[in-house]
């Protein structure tokens, strides 16, 4: 099959080259010229695993190659893909004016037959302005369906998750068969291997993209709670997540607590869906929480650091992990940036480190000299600690999950670990002679000065009943 794809950002690159390893010729569109160029000589100007390897391959093989020509693009493809942006507005409406864009280009060059798919994570209603534009632009009429195919890949694991996704949605109308069959030709190699397709109406196709990554964040949110409340009842939250992750009911996945969620796309898809309700005269109260409790993070890990760093001003704190999680470089959303910012403005020194995302930083902080010149960019993670009075853990990557004690302690200045995605092993860093802060993790002999205090407390109260028997007794 012939295809286009506009936007050759995470998605849309995924796309172009997953489509193209599956023998479909493919030219991937752009309006970055500088990305384009990389692209076409094979280099991909993000971190992704697994995908260099393929970009080259197909452009090797000739199925594949990018091209800024909008017009020759859409004569050649007999399927037009939309994967550009769709960042969030001011007011949280999702910005569809990329999508318009090639919907208008689409209505200029196309001609009958052609098929607009939208990957594009757009709001319910979008797929009818897409077609007003293209009628709008069009010299005359043609024969051409608007079909919505949210994207669920994840950053990280985005050739993996192309080629085995856990469902292909394809919103429709009833009327396009023809579109129909191209689309079960496309997916062919997927629906041989067991993939389940659901054929919906456009609407809902549109819908089931928000409301599963609205899903995930209140999961996220959920356990981020639960963690808070694990603290005070002496509950370990990973214990607590373990037990119900058995339950088939619930699943083990996005059930881990700490700093929240991040990215280009759950807190935009969040905002976009609540804003929408509210378009539509809904109030999204559950939702309007689950985005509360995930913004008041950040401030919940400065303020377990101030129990052991009161002062910050000229503190030294060190960051290991920039991107909103691990196997990405992407910083869209990341809660580091809000880390970042609020110990910068209590005017602390940071020394920070990230295996792929540093330069993306040091970008986004040039453009605030202020901040800037307080940031030493780190080259590795043991260069981070040197003389750090805390070390704060950000994104969860593997290298940081066995930290080499005895070294990581003479560098710093002060052992203390605020972890801020529950990664280390507690009883490890405890042993090592760490003072170790985590987001609800509660384990016989690991218990945070609060609990301390709390137990204590209890203990005290005990002594005052006197016949109680000492097995008997159960601290609240
Ligand atoms: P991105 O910002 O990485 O890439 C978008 C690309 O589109 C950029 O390269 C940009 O230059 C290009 N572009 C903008 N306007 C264009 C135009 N008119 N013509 C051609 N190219 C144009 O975005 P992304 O992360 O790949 O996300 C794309 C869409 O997919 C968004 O709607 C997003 O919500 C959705 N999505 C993203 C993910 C993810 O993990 N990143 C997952 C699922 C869905």
């Amino acid at each position: 099959m012939k295809i286009a794809v506009f936007g050759c950002g995470y998605v849309g690159l995924a796309t172009a080259v997953g489509l193209a390893e599956m023998g479909n010729e493919v030219i991937g569109v752009d309006i970055d010229e500088k990305k384009l160029g990389m692209l076409s000589s094979g280099q991909v100007p993000f971190f992704e695993p697994g995908i260099q390897e393929m970009l080259k391959h197909n452009l090797a093989e000739g199925r594949l190659s990018f091209s800024s020509d909008i017009h020759s693009a859409i004569q050649f493809g007999e399927l037009i893909f939309s994967a550009v942006g769709t960042p969030p507005k001011k007011n949280h409406e999702a910005d569809l004016s990329a999508v318009l864009n090639v919907a208008e280009s689409f209505g200029r060059y196309g001609s009958n037959g052609k098929i607009f798919v939208n990957k594009s994570t757009v709001p319910v209603g979008t797929s009818e302005k897409i077609r007003e534009t293209i009628e709008l632009f069009a010299y005359q009429p043609f024969d051409y369906c608007v079909l919505s195919n949210p994207e669920f890949l994840r950053e990280g694991t985005a050739m993996q998750d192309f080629f085995h996704p856990d469902r292909i949605v394809i919103g429709i109308e009833p009327k396009d068969l023809d579109a129909k069959k191209m689309m079960d030709t496309l997916y062919r190699p997927m629906i041989e291997q067991g993939v389940p397709v659901q054929y919906t109406d456009i609407r809902s196709a549109e819908v089931i993209k928000y409301a599963s990554n609205s899903f995930l964040a209140t999961r996220i949110s959920f356990m981020n709670e639960l963690a808070e409340f694990c603290e005070l009842a002496g509950a370990d939250i990973k214990t607590v997540a373990k037990g119900m992750g058995l339950d088939k009911r619930i699943g083990t996945t996005f059930l881990d607590a700490g700093l929240g969620f991040g990215g280009s796309c759950l807190p935009k898809d969040l905002a976009a869906l609540i804003e929408k309700g509210e378009a539509l005269g809904f109030d999204f109260e559950l939702l309007k929480q689950v985005q509360k409790i995930n913004q008041k993070l950040p401030e919940r890990m400065i303020n377990k650091l101030k129990k052991y760093v009161p002062n910050l001003q000229d503190a030294t704190i060190a960051l290991w992990g920039l991107s909103f999680k691990p196997k990405t470089d992407d910083l869209r959303e990341a809660p580091s940036l809000k880390l970042m910012k609020r110990l910068l403005k209590a005017k602390a020194r940071l020394q920070v480190f990230d295996p792929v995302s540093m330069h993306h930083a040091e970008n986004i902080f040039l453009e605030r000299p202020e901040f800037f010149s307080k940031i030493t960019f780190a080259g590795s993670a043991h260069q981070a600690l040197q003389n750090a009075d805390a070390l704060l853990i950000v994104t969860e990557w593997d290298e940081f999950r066995n930290p080499d004690y005895a070294k990581i302690k003479s560098l710093m200045k002060q052992p203390i670990i605020i972890d801020g995605r529950n990664l280390l092993v507690p009883k490890e860093a405890l042993e090592s002679g760490f003072i170790y802060e985590s987001f609800g993790r509660n384990l016989p002999g690991l218990q945070s000065q609060t609990q301390k205090k709390r137990s204590l407390k209890s203990k005290q109260r005990v002594t005052y009943r006197s016949n109680v028997k000492k097995s008997q007794v159960v601290l609240e």
